[in-house]
């Protein structure tokens, strides 16, 4: 803790001052000013209370000791578990530059217009749970060096043009970035990336006061190819910015033709606010990057509000529809059906999505940490394992979900082009069956949309954070 100077309070870091600032005294001093300063940047270890959740086992670390009574990973109103440690110095940080008010008003802002959400999400006391947290990063530099040869194509209205170009790659990229947390779903880190890292300083435990941090706990080398990679393309749309509308062959191993190396790996903290509500078993979080203000946030469906809105809405189409000329009882059927087949589209891309992020097979950092868990060794890029069990039951709920709905829609269709009835009772049948079905497939979509809006509670009881303290 940074005891102030004046009356031996602890001091916070103010954002609005960038500075360290007493609340009892109202004194206030730079950051390299402090006495513990020096020794503090001198020390590759620093002291922390690291506060665990007994629900969730997530952990948070803070410079203070101060009683915390939620936690910010599922949302749960506990009092966290605070054990005296050391963690390990980053080698950098970015400090929160937008405050506590500035992203209350942001986080209003966004969810003004969602007029489907939950009330709670409104609610100031629950706004005021919104908690500043630093999140490990690593931060790479980049170098490609080398002489590549390539070949291409470009068409013209009259020919087609051959290219062979021979290059030579000189470009550094630094500061690629990617999030060293396993706690923390990688979307999320991608959506409010950029943190400018240009405004990254050496760390000291002082932007740390009045502040939480998150635990490192992946390793940096997981992301080496993927940051490699991620440089191979920039230099791909940066060789295709010279030659506009040239299709170029880029060759299978482009680390190796472009030179592309790592040259330095650092930690990092980067400054976020986060917020977490909470319902039965989901989750859902806001998150606002501390340095830009641009924020990620879920936005469930309350499903009672939803249902209110849409009978709402169905009335003034359904008055609307009656005025028109009335609709011939065959194109009644091929509206209906080519309905039902969008809204049978949508389930398929759905439960793919939902699928996919329910068993994080896109989050990296999440998966490196698995892989480790299974046979107890880090560093490469870890291959995503689906679980049998969890496929078969995206199959199984597909199954009851949406076979119905696509036999009415054939037999509707069979009944429409082929059977082709004189009288109009059995085209109206049919339109009504299919109806029907799409409403119950939409209302399935809710379910899974508030499932998508929404994660699973975290565990973190088998997390390996810690190996540090003492
Ligand atoms: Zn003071
Ligand atoms: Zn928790």
């Amino acid at each position: 803790m940074y005891r102030c100077v004046n009356c031996g309070a602890g001091m916070r870091f103010d954002i609005a001052s960038q500075q360290l600032h007493c609340d009892y005294c109202d004194a206030s001093m730079a950051v390299a000013d402090h006495p513990d300063e020096r020794v503090a940047s001198e020390e590759d270890m620093f002291d922390v209370t690291v506060f665990c959740c007994p629900q969730c086992g997530g952990e948070l670390m803070s410079t203070e000791n101060a009683a915390t009574d939620f936690c910010s990973y599922c949302g749960a109103s506990v009092i966290l578990e605070g054990r005296i440690g050391k963690e390990k110095s980053p080698d950098l940080v970015i400090p929160f530059l937008k405050t506590k008010e500035e992203c209350q008003e942001i986080y209003k802002k966004k969810i003004h217009s969602a007029i489907f959400l939950p009330k709670e999400f409104k609610d100031p006391d629950h706004i005021d749970k919104i908690r500043g947290i630093y999140l490990p990063y690593w931060v790479y530099d980049v170098k490609q060096q080398g002489d590549v040869s390539l070949t291409g194509t470009r068409e013209t209205s009259k020919y087609t043009e051959y290219l062979k170009m021979d290059c030579h790659i000189d470009n550094d990229y630094d500061g690629v970035t990617r999030d060293a947390s396993s706690a923390f779903d990688d979307r999320i880190s991608d959506f409010i990336a950029p943190f400018n890292t240009k405004s990254m300083r050496p760390f000291t435990p002082a932007y740390l006061a009045g502040f939480f941090a998150d635990i490192s706990d992946v390793s940096g080398d997981v992301y080496n190819e993927s940051v490699k990679n991620e440089t191979n393309k920039r230099t791909e749309k940066q060789i295709d910015s010279q030659y506009p509308g040239a299709s170029i062959n880029y060759p299978p191993d482009e680390s190796a033709a472009f030179g592309t190396e790592i040259t330095s790996m650092k930690s990092a903290m980067f400054p976020v606010w986060f917020l977490s509500w909470r319902r039965d078993d989901r989750v859902a979080y806001a998150v606002i990057n501390g340095e830009t203000g641009k924020i990620c946030t879920d936005l469930p469906v309350d499903k009672k509000k939803y249902y209110l809105g849409s009978v709402l809405l169905a009335i003034p189409i359904f008055l609307l529809l009656s005025f028109l000329p009335t609709i011939r009882a065959t194109t009644l059927v091929t509206v209906s059906s080519i309905l039902s087949v969008g809204t049978m589209l949508i389930y398929a891309v759905n439960s793919r999505t939902v699928y996919r992020r329910e068993e994080h097979l896109d989050d990296l950092g999440y998966q490196a940490k698995l892989a480790e868990e299974r046979e107890g060794e880090a560093g490469s890029a870890p291959v995503p394992v689906e679980h049998a069990e969890a496929k078969k039951k995206v199959k199984s709920d597909a199954v009851k979900e949406i076979v119905p709905s696509v036999i009415v829609t054939i037999i509707a269709l069979l009944v429409r082009f082929l059977i082709k009835p004189v009288s109009d009772i059995p085209y109206y049948a049919c339109a009504i069956a299919v109806l029907l079905c799409s409403c119950y497939v939409f209302t399935v979509l809710i379910k899974k949309y508030n499932v998508f809006a929404t994660r699973p509670l975290p565990e973190f009881h088998n997390r390996k954070g810690g190996e540090n303290y003492e």
